[in-house]
């Protein structure tokens, strides 16, 4: 059976890593990017591209988007170029982005409106999984359409995890990364205290690294503040945007998602103090320097 043909929509470090990916598997690829220099690279691998959203999905029998946030996700759907207008009758519509339920249910409406299927399916790992195949989809959306977009998905990652109807995909993924930012910034508090204490900051991290506080996220920050290498795999302001939309998304259904608020404000320091655009484990530095 010939291979599926794939428009990726977004180029930056998760898109692009995920774009490569397609482009090894032998997938016929058609990539847009606001930006056009992040183009070149594909272009010189195989990939046609697109000078629209419009033009990128009317490439795709797939159609995935990875762009920043709400406002990218819908510049690069609607309107006269967007990537709904472009998109034919049948094709299976992806957002991979990390946004909020609200606009994931709107475009899910707007995309059946144009008898597309559309699945949101945010992704957990980050910049060397996208490139290796081997991130996480949290996807809703129908079954039928997960099976028309399985031969892609499974080329980008490891583990597919249906949770329900369009919109449980986007959910979960706040869930998940405001416990990470949560985290993130507690670790970062405990760096500075462990300094203003006087302890052997080596001999502490360690501790906390190794022992119960030691989780995925913790372990990331904490090599990455020990090696003073913030180059970005997940930039920083990204991490308080997802931060934010939790704090919004738990707010509409009444709860108050207190550590959230805080570590959002940890964030926001950071970002402040110039660091939205390195790694989130910038915050630790952003702690340490005040
Ligand atoms: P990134 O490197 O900053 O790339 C952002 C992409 O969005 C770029 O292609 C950028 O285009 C595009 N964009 C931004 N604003 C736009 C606008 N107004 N209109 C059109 N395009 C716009 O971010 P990333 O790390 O790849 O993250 C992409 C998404 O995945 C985000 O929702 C993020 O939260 C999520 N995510 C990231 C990670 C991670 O570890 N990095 C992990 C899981 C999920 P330009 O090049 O023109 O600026």
């Amino acid at each position: 059976m010939s291979k599926q043909r794939v428009a990726i929509i977004g180029l930056g470090i998760m898109g692009g890593g995920m774009a490569s990916r397609l482009l090894s598997a032998g997938f016929p690829l058609a990539v847009y990017n606001r930006n056009p220099d992040k183009t070149v690279p594909f272009a010189n691998a195989g990939a046609l591209v697109a000078s629209s959203p419009r033009e990128v999905a009317s490439r795709g029998d797939i159609i995935i988007s990875m762009v920043a946030d709400d406002i990218a996700s819908r510049n690069v759907w609607l309107g006269e170029n967007g990537a709904l207008a472009g998109a034919a009758r049948g094709s299976v519509l992806i957002e991979s982005s990390t946004l909020t339920v609200g606009w994931i249910k709107e475009l899910a409406h707007a995309a059946a409106q144009r008898g597309c299927e559309f699945l949101d399916a945010p992704v957990t790992g980050t910049k060397p999984h996208a490139a290796s195949g081997e991130l996480l989809f949290l996807v809703g959306g129908s079954a039928s359409a997960l099976a028309t977009a399985r031969p892609v998905l499974s080329v980008l990652g490891q583990e597919i995890v249906q949770l329900g109807p369009n919109g449980s995909g986007a959910l979960l993924k706040l869930i998940n990364n405001f416990v990470c930012g949560v985290q993130a910034a507690s670790f970062a508090e405990a760096a500075s205290m462990i300094d203003s204490g006087g302890l052997d900051h080596e001999k502490a991290v360690a501790i906390l690294t190794n022992g119960a506080p030691g989780s995925g996220i913790v372990k990331r920050a904490a090599s990455r503040a020990a090696a003073n290498d913030f180059t970005p795999n997940f930039p920083l302001r990204l991490m308080a945007k997802d931060l934010g939309y939790a704090i919004d998304e738990a707010s509409h259904r009444g709860l108050d998602l207190k550590t959230a608020s805080s570590a959002l404000a940890v964030f926001k320091h950071a970002i402040a103090q110039g660091h939205g655009d390195e790694d989130f484990s910038a915050v630790v530095k952003s702690l340490r320097q005040s």
